[in-house]
């Protein structure tokens, strides 16, 4: 077998590393923020009888809009929003990779504000975009006047604002939105992989949308939705943005089986959604637990917690592993993450901490 190295690889990915969670089997699994709910079993039916029709119909390439799809998502968003808004992929990081692919590009560069999530500089590299690292505070906020000051400092074609941040939970004003779109001429993309877990009456960026013909809002349904393993994320944003996006994506990047799945999920979305409630009491239970404990926690909007005050992280990693239970390490220094699931779940990685932590 020869070596990455004896290849001729691209010089820009000479010397990297994959995206890297750990994909191990325990009997916890709280590293990658999946809600840890299995689907109930009547939408698994409902989906089942979607994917059987569609099944009959794979000898036909799949409808390339995906106009059902992208009705059902806009149904399910409301505010106005049609079908002719809305796009979708294989997951929100496809969607931001179809973003990077049209409005990135050698010679251009994306601004994110460190510590976010970690596929933003992956995905620049792979479509030979820069990647500029902003910052954020100590506690890991971001202001308006920073965030506006760093997009004049560097002119950026693409701004990715997570909102809430990953793996910090930070949540976002829509100040600072309005302020960086009016700060700058390129793309601003608000990362709402988390939305659902936020506060009733936390604002949405897709409120923001009108008027904004260069705001766009990636959503997935890889976290409340409980649905990572199908990989559907999309998009909202002006019906222009779009037809960008059909420029750089591949023809029929959406199975007929994906599109029937999502479909039968968002039919069902308000029994798949009713575990949301849960997910975010188990998250505040973290919340006020972990400080309990002696490890300071960060505010958090989204289902999962950065939590300080850990002095060695990778040696408490291994102790969780070690008791069957995975969260993930982000390389902050001093702090670990863990997804809030199930109430059992939560309880068993409590107990776990209590047994590791020197009294
Ligand atoms: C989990 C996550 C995503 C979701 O990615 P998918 O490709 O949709 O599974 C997107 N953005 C952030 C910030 C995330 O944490």
């Amino acid at each position: 077998m020869a070596d990455l190295a004896d290849l001729p690889l691209r010089d820009d990915l000479r010397g990297l590393s994959p995206y890297g969670a750990p994909q191990t089997t325990v009997p916890i699994a709280l590293n990658v923020n999946e809600n840890t709910h299995p689907l109930p079993e009547i939408v698994a039916h409902g989906i089942v009888t979607s994917l059987a029709k569609a099944v009959l119909t794979l000898n036909r390439y799949p409808d390339r809009e995906f106009t059902a799809l992208r009705e059902s998502l806009a149904n399910y968003l409301g505010g106005g929003l049609s079908a002719t808004n809305l796009w979708a992929a294989n997951g929100s990081n496809e969607i931001l990779q179809q973003l990077f692919q049209a409005f990135g590009g050698p010679g251009r560069a994306a601004l994110g504000f460190q510590p976010t999530y970690s596929m933003y500089p992956i995905l620049a590299r792979g479509t030979g975009t820069g990647w500029i690292g902003g910052s954020r505070d100590e506690e890991f906020r971001l202001s308006p006047d920073s965030a506006v000051r760093q997009v004049r400092e560097h002119s950026p074609s693409i701004v990715i604002l997570c909102s809430p941040n990953n793996p910090t939970g930070t949540p976002l004003s829509s100040d600072v939105i309005t302020a960086v779109y009016d700060a700058t001429d390129g793309i601003v993309v608000v990362d709402e992989a988390y939305a659902e877990f936020a506060a009733a009456g936390t604002a949405s960026a897709l409120e923001l949308l009108p008027g904004r013909e260069r705001l766009v809002v990636s959503r997935t349904m890889s976290k409340a939705f409980a649905f990572a393993g199908v990989r559907l994320g999309y998009l909202a944003a002006d019906p222009a943005v779009i037809d960008a996006l059909r420029l750089v994506r591949l023809p029929y990047h959406l199975s007929s089986l994906t599109q029937a799945a999502a479909i039968a999920a968002l039919d069902n979305a308000d029994i798949l959604l009713a575990t949301v409630a849960d997910i975010a009491a188990q998250r505040d239970r973290l919340l006020a637990a972990l400080p309990a404990l002696g490890y300071p926690v960060l505010p958090s909007d989204a289902n999962f917690v950065l939590f300080g005050g850990v002095a060695d992280p990778p040696g408490m990693f291994g102790e969780l592993l070690a008791r069957g239970i995975l969260v993930r390490d982000v390389g902050i220094p001093g702090h670990l993450r863990v997804t809030a699931g199930t109430e059992a779940e939560v309880t068993a990685f409590l107990a776990a901490l209590t047994d590791i932590t020197p009294r």
